[in-house]
């Protein structure tokens, strides 16, 4: 079966038996050298590196690449048991069916909802002359196109992108639509850029290039000519003479120190242009010439962003580097490198022109930004290379594109991008394998400014993220609709959680927030020795429950009417989620059978696909994948015998058959007591699900739990869904991909299965130098999600990240992404605990700071100074290390129970980057004392901006109260000696006894204190898609454990605190 949609690469072979854990047989290879270690564990380990190629190397946890055979899809209804229609009557309730309602219109959560105007002829009465000079004399008027460009806002979870389109102009819209789903009267706004300088410079005086290839004219006229930037005659030059300038071999000649005055831009602060869609005003549009632009009526001058060979000289000068970039830092000396406001990503050194088109780091992002121009060059510098995506992520706009014609590299299947480059108008040359394409002629109408002869100023060669609404020829069968099947534990155990009044609560709550359409699907399954299905077909007077007691061979009662129409049915489903909790109330039944629960629930899905939720309060005791009790408690301190690798394989095969049909499934484990998540969680990982886990959730015992179960529920019931996805990820010729992080399948060599996306996933990969990148300025990174979305279309969202090309040590070191660069290397030692061990992984991540700063010393510091000398990129380099050896995945001491590491784990193989950062090193804020000095405003909002602090217990004081942001909880520590005005005007308490031993929340009360507070944390919130639980922590409170334990500066009984961590780094590093 070939992938659905996209088309084999070019293929890199090595990358499958990478993925296998077969390291390439030949070629160099990321590797630290040998480095004795002692510290973090007890154990000596050698040569702990990166190097795939040695065991105990980071392995390649992808599962094999063999799908297994679907399962026998019919049963004989042989030896089963059917205890037919045991008919359920609810708990003395009659369950009558008022009439169904006429499909009701789910709200759309993204622009699947956009409404698409057919497209329009010339013959279109409401058209709007063309400005003139649009065309050429002569020219033909563009054939109609089918297509249409929707900047689409999607969900709102974005508060800051508060400013408004710009409204000035008048163009009227002929061949294209441009609309935006949230808002309709934002409609044609996003044409209306006439007040926008545009981005590509307006034609320039043309150069003629000799010997530059032209295309012919549009119609008549001169050729189209591509204007050139002015180009510079200076490189770069770095002019700190600490820096060797790097090894004559690799320098590619150029002239540095010749003119120190030239200033270089690393440019480490972020882009004062966002990307496109978050910019006010697309960049597609400021690529535009404005409505009011008269284009001359003569050729079309041909202006293209400076791209590729012969515009590096270009791209690399007029820029001006930060100096404090350049700075080398002694962390000895200078130990608070943490800034006082969130951490941003490095910017790539490139031009101005091409930078401003990039994507945004928070989507795709490269742990360096500076790629080593060979293999050798990346194993000197001893950093890992990889990317880190977060692909499905909310956008609050994006471009979707519908046309007849998606440009793709015929060589390399490539989408076309803003990194391309324009032979002329007629011809693109591949950013990622350099071919020369033709210029379909559909392509070359830019419907945005109807002007033809503008096939670069298209809005895909002017967002490096769109969408493309996919024809036909991408899908493999119709799109599925959206089926949603819930999976219930409803044994003592799960009865006595009290669970199941939260999720039918949750699930009556947002149902109709469930994204989907007419075709939208449900069904419920519940589980304890047996199997209950329930029929909810249209015309019953109430739901019928079905027992199934054969748990040794699965069969299906009914399926046709196990899995309905949400719209139909939806009395039924009401009225079955209302009786659920109560139907078991009184049952002893103490097994569970969720095995068997789970091949009943595959079997039902596999005609359709779909997401599957399974609730789970227990050890599963009954059937296939039934567990036994692996923890031991006196092991939890031992980084070595933990039971980390699942103990059966049935869950992850039963996965891989979920993923062939396209079935997700999503975990929720709610139990007091050890349940093998190791084992569990392979279900969700290899089927592209998500894992949620809440340990002893209880309904009257665990308030902060049950709250937590109903944020997240709603957030997971609402957000956005794309079936049966599959991405691909290619990167330009001379790189490799070979290993993947992240829950999915690999179907073939670089193609990830994915039945289900969801909007809060991360994704990371390893990278290595397959060929010497020396002719070769930039590098391109394009990942294609192909995905149906809840409405049942077609989609294909695609980002571009371009990177330059680096040829000394140096200039990798200074591209570093410190965060990128730790995510990876967390994910790694996520893999290497599980194939070696705990202790190896730390090992590994002490080594990975040590190798890289030892190469730095040895090799780009010129004199040798004393001290821990690092380069600013990667101040923050062992500090964040030091807190993923204290996260909950790697730590070791008593305090993690295992299904809780197990849980981190999972969590770092599927959280975007920046909730991993959040995560493992929490922001630190001081807030009884928040004032408006120094705040910002959103829409009338004044938000406090209290600076970031170390987090040690330094920093705190007990006369205080302190806000710590985890990412996924919020803790707001309240010290003893707290000022009244905090205690009564933030908190609403007279005294510090009163404050409640369990506080979720802050009153709202009508003082300016609670106001800034209240402002601040709303603030915070809003900027993630879930809702982060707020706890209010006195100082006795069992919770200040939880605080105390992100303090990952200080030391504990089994950890270091960061200045001895530094001093070891420094032995080690000056060895
Ligand atoms: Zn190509």
């Amino acid at each position: 079966m070939s992938q659905p949609g996209i088309p084999a690469s070019g293929g890199v072979p090595t990358g499958l038996q990478a993925q296998n854990g077969a390291a390439p047989a030949s070629g160099s290879h990321y590797s630290n050298g040998p480095v004795q270690n002692a510290l973090m564990t007890s154990q000596v380990s050698v040569s702990q590196g990166y190097n795939s190629q040695l065991p105990g190397s980071y392995p390649h946890l992808i599962p094999a690449k063999t799908l297994n055979p679907v399962p026998e899809q019919s049963n004989s209804g042989g030896s089963q048991t059917l205890s037919p229609l045991s008919s359920y009557q609810g708990p003395g309730q009659t369950l009558y069916r008022p009439p169904v309602a006429s499909n009701p219109v789910t709200p759309s959560l993204h622009s699947g909802s956009v409404s698409r105007v057919p497209p329009p002829t010339s013959q279109n009465p409401a058209a709007t002359p063309m400005p003139s000079g649009s065309f050429p004399p002569g020219a033909n008027i563009p054939p109609p196109l089918n297509w249409q460009y929707n900047y689409s806002p999607q969900t709102n979870h974005y508060p800051r992108a508060s400013s408004q389109p710009a409204m000035s102009g008048n163009t009227n819209l002929t061949n294209h639509q441009y609309v935006s789903s949230a808002d309709t009267s934002l409609q044609n706004n996003f044409i209306k850029s006439g007040s926008t300088p545009p981005l590509v410079s307006p034609p320039l005086p043309t150069t003629f290039q000799p010997g530059a290839p032209l295309g012919p004219p549009p119609t008549g006229g001169p050729p189209p000519v591509r204007a050139l930037p002015p180009q510079k005659s200076t490189l770069r030059a770095v002019s700190q003479p600490s820096f060797n300038s790097a090894s004559k071999q690799e320098a590619t000649p150029q002239p540095t120190n010749k003119n120190p005055t030239v200033s270089r831009s690393v440019g480490y602060s972020y882009p004062s242009l966002p990307p496109g869609y978050q910019h006010t005003t697309p960049p597609s549009m400021a690529g535009m010439p404005p409505s009011s632009f008269s284009y001359p009526s003569g050729p079309q001058a041909f202006t293209q962003t400076p791209l590729g060979a012969n515009h590096l000289t270009a791209s690399m000068s007029g820029l001006s580097l930060h100096p404090e970039g350049l700075r080398v830092v002694n962390l000895l000396q200078e130990r608070n490198m943490l800034p006082s406001t969130p951490l941003q990503p490095p910017v790539p050194n490139l031009h101005e022109d091409i930078q401003k088109l990039n994507c945004n780091p928070e989507l795709f992002r490269c742990t360096l930004t500076g790629i080593p121009q060979t293999q050798a060059l990346l194993n000197k510098a001893k950093l890992p290379l990889g990317l880190l995506l977060h692909p499905f992520k909310d956008l609050v706009q994006l471009p979707v594109v519908t046309s007849s014609t998606i440009v793709r590299c015929r060589s390399c299947r490539t989408y076309i991008n803003p990194f391309v480059s324009f032979l002329d108008q007629r011809r693109w040359k591949c950013n990622l394998c350099y071919r020369v394409n033709d210029v379909p002629e559909e392509f070359m109408y830019n419907p945005l400014t109807r002007v033809y002869g503008e096939p670069h100023r298209r809005p895909e060669v002017q967002n490096a993220t769109i969408e493309f609404m996919a024809p036909s020829e991408y899908m493999l069968r119709p799109p599925q609709p959206p089926v949603y099947l819930f999976v219930f534990d409803v044994s003592h155990n799960a009865v006595e959680t009290g669970y199941l009044n939260s999720v039918c609560q949750s699930l009556l709550d947002n149902l109709d927030l469930l994204p989907g359409n007419t075709r939208t699907k449900i069904g419920f399954i519940t589980f304890d020795s047996t199997i209950h299905f329930y029929s909810l077909q249209e015309g019953l007077s109430q739901p019928q429950m079905l027992i199934v007691s054969d748990i040794e061979d699965v069969f299906i009662p009914m399926p046709e009417n196990l899995l309905v129409n949400l719209n139909e049915s939806k009395e039924l489903v009401q009225d079955l989620l209302k009786t659920l909790p109560q139907m078991f109330t009184k049952t002893l039944e103490t097994q569970s059978a969720l095995g068997p629960a789970l091949q009943a629930a595959y079997k039902l899905m596999s005609p359709t696909g779909g997401r599957m939720s399974v609730f789970q309060t227990q050890l599963p005791t009954l059937g296939v994948g039934a567990l036994k009790p692996r923890e031991e408690p006196n092991q939890r301190s031992s980084a070595k015998e933990i039971h980390l690798t699942p103990s059966t394989d049935f869950y992850k095969k039963l996965a891989l058959d979920c993923s062939g049909q396209q079935v997700a499934v999503d975990l929720f484990l709610l139990s007091g007591q050890y349940s093998d998540l190791a084992s569990l969680g392979c279900i969700s990982r290899y089927s592209a699900g998500s894992v949620y886990y809440y340990p002893s959730y209880h309904h009257q015992h665990n308030p902060v739990q049950v709250q937590k179960l109903q944020k997240e529920l709603h957030r997971y019931l609402t957000r956005k869904i794309g079936f049966e996805a599959v991405m691909r990820i290619r990167c330009t010729k001379g790189l490799s991909i070979h290993t993947f992080h992240g829950n999915f399948f690999v179907r073939s060599t670089d193609l990830l299965s994915l039945p289900n996306v969801n909007p809060d996933a991360g994704y990371a990969v390893q990278m290595s130098v397959e060929e010497s990148l020396t002719d070769t300025q930039l590098v391109s990174f394009q990942s294609a999600l192909l995905y149906t979305s809840s409405k049942g279309e077609r989609r294909i969202r695609v980002h571009t990240l371009c990177l330059p090309v680096v040829s000394t040590l140096n200039e990798v070191f200074l591209g570093a992404d410190v965060q990128a660069i730790s995510g990876l290397l967390a994910n790694m030692a996520v893999d290497r605990s599980v194939t070696a061990s705990l202790s190896d992984a730390r090992d590994a991540l002490v080594n990975a700071v040590i190798d890289s700063l030892s190469a730095y010393r040895s090799s780009v510091l010129s004199n040798q100074q004393p001290g821990l000398m690092v380069p600013f990129s990667l101040r923050l380099f062992p500090l964040f290390v030091l807190a993923l050896l204290k996260q909950k995945s790697f730590q070791t001491g008593t305090n993690a129970r295992l299904d809780e590491r197990i849980f981190a784990m999972c969590q770092v193989k599927n959280q975007p980057l920046v909730y991993l950062m959040l995560t493992t090193h929490p922001n630190l804020y001081r807030v009884d004392n928040l004032s408006d000095e120094g705040a910002i405003n959103i829409n009338d909002r004044t938000i406090p901006q209290p600076p970031i602090l170390q987090l040690s217990v330094e920093k705190l004081s007990r006369d205080g109260a302190f806000l710590m942001d985890a990412g996924s909880v919020l803790m707001l520590w309240v010290g003893r000696n707290c000022g009244h005005t905090f205690l009564s005007q933030v908190l609403g308490v007279e005294n510090y006894a009163l404050i409640p031993q369990t506080m979720t929340d802050l009153p709202e009360l009508d003082t300016p204190e609670s106001a800034r507070t209240i402002a601040f944390i709303s603030w915070l919130r809003e900027q993630r898609p879930f809702y982060p639980i707020l706890y209010v922590i006195r100082d006795e409170s069992p919770m200040k454990t939880n605080f105390l334990q992100n303090m990952v500066e200080d030391r504990t009984e089994s950890a270091l605190s960061y200045y001895e961590f530094l001093l070891h780094i420094q032995q080690q590093v000056n060895k």
